[in-house]
């Protein structure tokens, strides 16, 4: 019987009846917590769940991500069983192919990465691929994968399923009911109201899909979405197609089929969406479609008879086009709120919401029970977002882009286009007129490269790309000479007061108190002993600190801290982020530079690594803190964004003479990844240690009242299975092969691990990657030598050697992490 009463209080509420909502509380019950009241103001999957097409692909753009998924297709045929009610689960497997030579490297990329997260798949002919799907025209392509363990379900029948099996467990679910207000209590949630009254929670958890962004705003909390329109057919039936017919993809296309009472159902997802619900989106928009939008669909329709030429003279038994929202990167959100304690988000599925409900309906329900993620999430963590990302105009602009990436092609280092330029450091023109490539990251505009002329591009390619040859360049000022970057991106978090060094102490695993004048590089540690965040801390005063740390770390890091510091304790944090600029000065020619232009003793005895200064710089004065990021002699400077410009002039006109040049992104990629230098979210995850990363001489296990992580890592010091993860730096014995990330790395023809980043190494003339091993044994240096090592680069298998320590260390300047 439907519940109609209302609670007082409960434990937690959770917003919105659709099939992430109904994950998040079965999942909640399975974990045995079962004071939950789910509200839906319609009727259960009513909003856009109801009209799903219910694919299940198991593959993503992160290892994460995938094992969500994979989750997902294990819950989905096993829910029935438990719960009594069918979801529509088959199992049918799915053939993607590809129409053009390089789709179909970027298959063959995705089939190395999938069996090297154990995702079974297999490389097919074009003839293959039509003897699994009997009605699809092969004349044009150029071949196909097939996954075995994909799927399709229907997605009313599953939310039904997981509903039930969350109320057999305890948990109510009132329908028919609107929390119109979030209710919070000294920077906590502390329950919602309701058009039927009040109910008090601990914890609220907002899923209400394409309205969460409105819920967010009841209380405060950025849940940047947008909805666009996103539409597929219905045809008639097909002769030859057949109930367990695969799922059929055709990104060159855009397109995807499924089988559906003997017919097809064919959608996509066009290169340009249209946005929808700009002037807010309806209460009661339930069990509703938008208008057939036959023109938006035009280029899905002429795609799908190229690939099925018998739907010509097949009839549309129905057209669905329901609003889904979108995000700016494509990803969900998920994730407790850093604006307000105890409020969670789970919303912005860009139509995969189906696929990933179970897998990630489990992470949020851990996230909340344990008040952190078990596992890397980091590609959905709310808090890769700030309060900006949450503008209106821009989500609007950017979502018509990102509905299409589906099926785009992921290039290596694809940069989106849409809603840009976002943030613009101040030198942003001065190095526009240098033809500089920008690139974006957390909104930020940075200079992957400087082209020869104005106006190139990146002319994207699975192989080197066309700005090879100028970071080359670029590589050669830092490594001979001396370079200029831009990297006013780099976030900067302000930690001051009486508590300030108490505090961060505890939370960093490296010892920062020490003398005024000091830079500390550390990991920021979970309990587990895996990263959080690295950063480096630079002590201004005895109770003033300075972090700075990656540029999509801000909010992340920040809210981490926040939740760590003692409630009572006398410490602030704010991001000052907006404030500096940040120009790296690099090279073993940067100290004649600065020289120039400072009357500061720059000497190694004057002035030595890992310490920073305040100094004169012509007319301003900065923070000059003597780090590297690319294992050279030199200084980042910390700049008021109002001097920015002056001090960049004066530093060009002083280098001159010593051939000074602007250098981007891409050069610090190839300079950091040849030293071996580890990157937070890359290769330092919430997963991995610092020993498996080898920086255990980061981490001071001996500094008074310990740090948190220590005990974790002890307990893994002593684990002789600890190391059979581990960071290790590869180099490609063929020089001419380029990486990018993402391979399948092979010890003695097996997969054991993956590329997490890859560069071209300009001085060791050939790609370098850092990868994840994950081996049957320790991984020491004498195992690495005792293996064959493959790098598997669409299908080609190539040797690379393998590295603890890097194979490029010459005399030059200590790593910023190392
Ligand atoms: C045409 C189309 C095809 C798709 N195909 C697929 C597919 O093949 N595979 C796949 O994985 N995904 C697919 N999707 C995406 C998928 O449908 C969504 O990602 C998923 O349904 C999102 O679920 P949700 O629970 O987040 O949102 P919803 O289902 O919208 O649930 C949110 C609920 O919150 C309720 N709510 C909102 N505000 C309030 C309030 N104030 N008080 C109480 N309740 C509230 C709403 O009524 C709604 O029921 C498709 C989407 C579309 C549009």
């Amino acid at each position: 019987m439907a519940e109609t009463n209302l609670p007082e209080r409960t434990q937690y509420v959770i917003v919105g009846g659709g099939i992430v909502g109904c994950s998040v509380a079965y999942h909640l019950t399975k974990m045995g917590h079962t004071d939950i009241v789910l509200l839906e103001q319609g009727q259960l999957s009513c909003g856009t769940t109801w009209h799903a097409a219910g694919l299940v692909g198991q593959l993503r753009s992160t290892p994460a991500m995938t094992n969500l998924i994979r989750y997902s297709t294990q819950l989905y045929s096993e829910l029935e069983a438990e719960t009594g009610l069918a979801t529509g689960w088959t199992e049918c497997g799915s053939v993607t192919v590809a129409r053009t030579d390089d789709r179909m490297t970027m298959l063959l990329r995705t089939a190395a990465a999938a069996r090297a997260q154990g995702v079974e798949v297999e490389v097919i002919t074009p003839e293959e691929a039509r003897e699994k799907w009997p009605v699809m025209q092969v004349e044009d392509l150029k071949g196909g994968l097939w996954m075995p363990g994909d799927g399709k379900a229907n997605a009313t029948d599953l939310t039904q399923s997981l509903a039930r099996g969350a109320r057999m467990r305890g948990a109510r679910i009132i329908e028919g009911i609107k929390v119109t207000d979030i209710l919070t209590d000294k920077g906590r949630v502390s329950g919602v109201a309701t058009d039927r009254g009040r109910i008090e929670a601990e914890v609220v958890i907002n899923c209400a899909g394409q309205w969460a962004r409105n819920i967010g705003k009841m209380c405060g909390v950025s849940v940047p979405l947008h909805s666009a329109e996103h539409m597929y057919i219905v045809t008639e039936q097909i002769d030859g197609i057949a109930p367990d017919l695969p799922v059929l993809r055709d990104p060159d296309g855009y397109i995807y089929f499924k089988e559906e009472t003997g017919g097809l159902v064919m959608g996509g997802f066009e290169p340009e969406a249209k946005p929808w619900g700009m002037n807010g989106i309806p209460d009661n928009f339930f069990f509703q479609l938008l208008p057939d939008n036959w023109e938006q669909f035009e280029i899905l329709l002429e795609n799908a008879l190229i690939r099925v030429p018998q739907m010509a003279e097949t009839g549309v038994r129905k057209f669905y086009n329901g609003p889904e929202s979108f995000t700016p990167d494509n990803n969900y959100l998920l994730g407790e709120a850093p604006e307000l304690k105890n409020f969670f988000v789970g919303a912005g599925f860009n139509s995969m919401g189906i696929a990933s409900a179970g897998g990630a309906g489990r992470a949020l329900a851990e996230w909340i029970v344990e008040g952190a993620p078990t596992m890397d999430l980091f590609a959905v963590d709310i808090r890769r977002f700030a309060g900006f990302n949450n503008n209106p105009s821009w989500l609007h602009d950017r979502v018509k882009e990102v509905l299409g990436l589906h099926y785009a092609m992921p290039w290596p280092n694809r940069e989106l286009d849409s809603a840009r330029p976002f943030r613009r450091s101040p030198l942003y023109d001065r190095l526009a007129a240098k033809n500089a490539v920008f690139g974006s990251k957390m909104g930020w505009e940075r200079a992957n490269y400087f082209a020869a002329a104005p106006g190139e591009g990146i002319d994207y390619s699975f192989g080197r790309q066309n700005w090879h040859e100028a970071v080359a360049a670029e590589h050669r000022a830092v490594r001979e000479g001396v370079a200029l970057f831009d990297q006013s991106s780099f976030a900067k978090l302000l930690v001051q007061g009486r508590d300030a060094c108490r505090e961060l102490n505890r939370i960093c695993a490296g010892n920062v108190d020490v003398e005024i004048g000091k830079t500390v590089y550390t990991g920021l540690l979970n309990i587990r002993g895996g990263y959080e965040s690295d950063l480096t801390v630079l002590r201004l005063k005895t109770d003033e600190f300075l972090l700075i740390t990656g540029s999509a770390q801000a909010v992340r890091d920040a809210d981490w801290l926040r939740k760590n510091f003692d409630e009572s304790a006398h410490v602030f944090l704010t991001d000052v982020t907006s404030s500096w600029a940040v120009l790296a000065l690099m090279g073993p020619k940067s100290r004649k530079v600065l020289a120039k232009v400072t009357k500061t003793d720059l000497s190694n005895e004057a002035f030595p690594f890992a310490t920073v200064q305040s100094i004169d710089l012509g007319y301003a004065t900065v923070l000059a803190n003597r780090m590297t990021y690319v294992g050279e002699l030199g200084w980042e400077l910390i700049v008021p964004v109002e001097f920015a410009v002056g001090v960049y002039e004066d530093l060009m006109r002083a280098g001159e003479t010593h051939g000074i040049r602007d250098a981007g992104y891409y050069a610090l990629e190839g300079l950091r990844l040849e030293k071996g230098f580890r990157a937070w979210s890359r290769e330092l995850t919430p997963d991995i240690t610092p020993l498996q990363a080898g920086l255990t001489f980061a981490v001071d296990f001996d500094k008074p009242g310990g740090f948190i992580g220590r005990e974790a890592l002890l307990a893994a010091k002593s684990d002789p299975d600890h190391l059979k993860t581990r960071i290790v730096q590869m180099v490609l014995k063929d020089g001419g092969a380029q990486l990018w990330g993402g391979e399948a790395v092979l010890c003695d023809g097996r997969e054991i691990g993956e590329v997490r980043s890859a560069a071209y190494g300009h001085t060791l003339k050939a790609a370098t990657a850092l990868v994840q091993l994950h081996a049957p044994e320790r991984v020491t240096a004498a195992f690495l030598s005792r293996h064959m090592w493959e790098i598997d680069l669409a299908g080609t298998r190539l040797e690379a050697e393998a590295h603890i320590r890097t194979p490029y260390d010459p005399s030059g300047e200590r790593p910023r992490n190392g």
